[in-house]
């Protein structure tokens, strides 16, 4: 349900003066939380947060999209395996089923001593605890002549929404013996396998179609990569002589993108692509930085046992945007970080139980047709950091039946119906 502009208007309105007192001496108000981003990490934190305190909190979900449309699964859209709506979600059921106040808008600052969200209509919504949750932005001057506007001309789709659907339509587009060119992300990214799951769902598109005459070359920035092992195995066996990864000591460094002519210039060669799939460097989403919530890294340092900024004890921040030690920028993560923070945030406001955090993820990656693969582990606390335990990290095998990889496959598509219920359910 999304509110209508006026009662928007006074709800923040009564938002902003319940903020100026704090909510330890409101006698008849309830505490207030709000939550900045319905995401991965944002949706999970506000739905328990609303559903465990059973009315006892005021939860209201800033999202700057009437719907939201996940990365995750976003490769498979691009390969024919799934269909634009089925990756797309209302926050409808947020609203009826948990009365959470759903506002669609962009957040653009956080007052901290005031403890209020400013709008980009310039509404101001008030808290007591805040959860900043708005995924990543990107360093387009990362790649060296790309820019947010050539974007739209060489797509990241790093971002879901109409990213997504113009990389589609471009992908479509090509015609046999046509060329794609990726320039994968700098670390520290979201989805670490996502580039290398999307190089094979193109090339599972390309190969569909007959069109064996088209290559994707990966220029890629890191030395190696997520599966790596698995994903040359995949891309050998499936789609042999359509896929080359170019490691940066063979091409050199990228010196130039120049998205209207379709090029990417590198001391090796100047590589020319009818599609270019440029994905910049990233960083926190950037109200994290509005709220100087950031470091020099650009992410959020945070409290491992709880997701609690360490800039300020009234805010948690989950999902890519904040430092999660071992812990890969993945929805998995921001959904088990997003579960820390609400129980976090209850027991601030509702003096509820903490339990000790633990945390867990998992990726999945769909090499082809009843081929997936996984890599995750399990995490706790440990000296301040998110770590990973030792002996609970798994790496799918490369001599696996073909009976296992369909299984992991099944796997993944029951996760993301279990993952998009505790986001929007
Ligand atoms: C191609 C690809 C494939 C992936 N595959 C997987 C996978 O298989 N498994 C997996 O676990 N992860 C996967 N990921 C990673 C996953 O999508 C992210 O790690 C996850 O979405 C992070 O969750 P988040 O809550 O931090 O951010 P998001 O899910 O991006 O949510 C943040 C939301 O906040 C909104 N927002 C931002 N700023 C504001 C603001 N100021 N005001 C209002 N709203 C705002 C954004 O529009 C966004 O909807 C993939 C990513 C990509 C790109």
């Amino acid at each position: 349900m999304n509110i209508t502009r006026r009662k928007f208007a006074q709800l923040m309105g009564a938002a902003s003066v319940a903020a100026a007192v704090p909510y330890s001496i409101r006698a008849q108000s309830k505490p207030s939380v709000v939550v900045v981003g319905g995401g991965a990490g944002g949706a999970t934190a506000a739905r328990l947060i609303a559903k465990d305190s059973d009315g006892a909190l005021d939860v209201t979900l800033v999202q700057d999209t009437p719907t939201y449309t996940s990365c995750f699964f976003s490769n498979l859209y691009l390969g024919g395996f799934r269909d634009f709506d089925s990756i797309t979600h209302s926050y409808d059921d947020l609203a009826n089923n948990y009365g959470i106040n759903v506002v669609t808008g962009l957040a653009t600052a956080v007052d901290r001593d005031a403890r209020t969200v400013t709008m980009a209509d310039g509404a101001s919504v008030g808290y007591d605890r805040l959860v900043i949750a708005p995924g990543i932005d990107f360093k387009f001057d990362s790649v060296p002549g790309y820019s947010e506007a050539d974007a739209e001309i060489a797509p990241h789709a790093w971002k879901g929404g109409s990213q997504t659907t113009l990389l589609k339509e471009k992908l479509d587009a090509l015609e046999d013996g046509q060329n794609i060119i990726m320039v994968p992300p700098p670390n520290p990214y979201r989805c670490p396998p996502g580039p290398y799951e999307r190089v094979s769902m193109m090339a599972h598109l390309l190969k569909s179609k007959g069109f064996t005459n088209s290559t994707i070359t990966v220029l890629d920035v890191k030395p190696k990569f997520s599966k790596q092992g698995l994903f040359q195995a995949g891309w050998e066996k499936y789609y042999p002589g359509m896929v080359e990864w170019i490691a940066p000591e063979v091409h050199g460094g990228i010196i130039n993108v120049d998205a209207k002519a379709g090029t990417v210039e590198t001391d090796l060669d100047t590589f020319e692509g009818a599609l270019l799939n440029i994905i910049p460097g990233q960083t926190a989403g950037d109200i994290a930085h509005a709220a100087g919530l950031t470091d020099d890294s650009g992410f959020c340092p945070i409290d491992a046992t709880s997701m609690r900024s360490t800039v300020d004890e009234n805010i948690f921040v989950v999902g890519d945007a904040c430092i999660a030690g071992h812990m890969p920028k993945s929805g998995f993560s921001a959904n088990s970080q997003g579960k820390v923070a609400a129980m976090n945030v209850r027991a601030d406001l509702l003096k509820s139980k903490v339990f000790p955090a633990k945390f867990s993820n998992t990726c999945w990656s769909l090499i082809a047709t009843e081929d997936g693969v996984k890599v995750g582990a399990q995490y706790e606390p440990i000296d301040g950091k998110i770590t990973a335990i030792e002996e609970s990290k798994f790496l799918s095998k490369g001599d696996e039946s073909a009976q296992d990889r369909l299984a992991t496959s099944m796997e993944a598509d029951g996760w993301y119906n279990a993952m998009t219920s505790a986001m929007f359910k």
